[in-house]
């Protein structure tokens, strides 16, 4: 069993800002990767519906941290779990856990790799075409090598060293497209 992943939105920083947005399906278990900024969330919804997924069949949604770029358009997916670095939240309901190691569903788990913020976590998908991350580790392919708002840099590479060492063959950015690591 694999999941399917697809990409919503893909992410950008310049003079303006959005966030990669990320679909994955597995079996029963529709998930949304940071629902965060986008031009417009026409964008979001317009994908949505190519891909045949209403929002409200949205189960889960994962922010990789706290910054509002990653988390601004939340309240599209009324009906989801919300899931971050230490619980999972829906509606009125504080649920804490620890996300390291969290199975979301069979083919996802959380990693937790801090640096950006403290409170990074990484989304790992077992895909037909291998393992894919979810994670603001980069920013895009280009890096950058140094995160500008990195609250830890150390922390941040030693996060990027975990993740390489599980052989990732797609990273997805934080704001960009996916690519192949190396
Ligand atoms: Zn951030
Ligand atoms: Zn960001």
């Amino acid at each position: 069993m694999t999941a399917r992943l697809d990409v919503l939105s893909t992410g950008y920083a310049d003079e303006r800002v959005a966030s990669t947005v990320v679909l994955i399906r597995d079996g029963d278990v529709t998930i949304v990767v940071d629902p965060g900024m986008v031009a417009d969330r026409s964008v979001l919804l317009g994908r949505l519906r190519e891909l045949g997924v209403e929002p409200a069949s949205v189960t889960d949604v994962v922010f990789s941290h706290h910054h509002p770029d990653h988390t601004l358009n939340a309240a599209l997916f009324g009906q989801a779990r919300f899931h971050d670095h230490w619980a999972i939240y829906k509606d009125d309901v504080w649920e804490e856990r620890q996300a390291d190691g969290y199975e979301v569903s069979e083919s996802v788990h959380l990693l937790a790799t801090p640096g950006h913020t403290a409170e990074d976590i990484t989304t790992l998908v077992v895909t037909a075409d291998g393992l894919v991350a979810c994670t603001h580790l980069w920013w895009s392919a280009d890096g950058p090598e140094i995160d500008p708002l990195a609250l830890d840099q150390a922390l941040l590479e030693e996060s990027r060293r975990k993740l390489l060492a599980l052989r990732p063959a797609s990273i997805v950015p934080g704001h960009g497209a996916p690519f192949a690591p190396g």
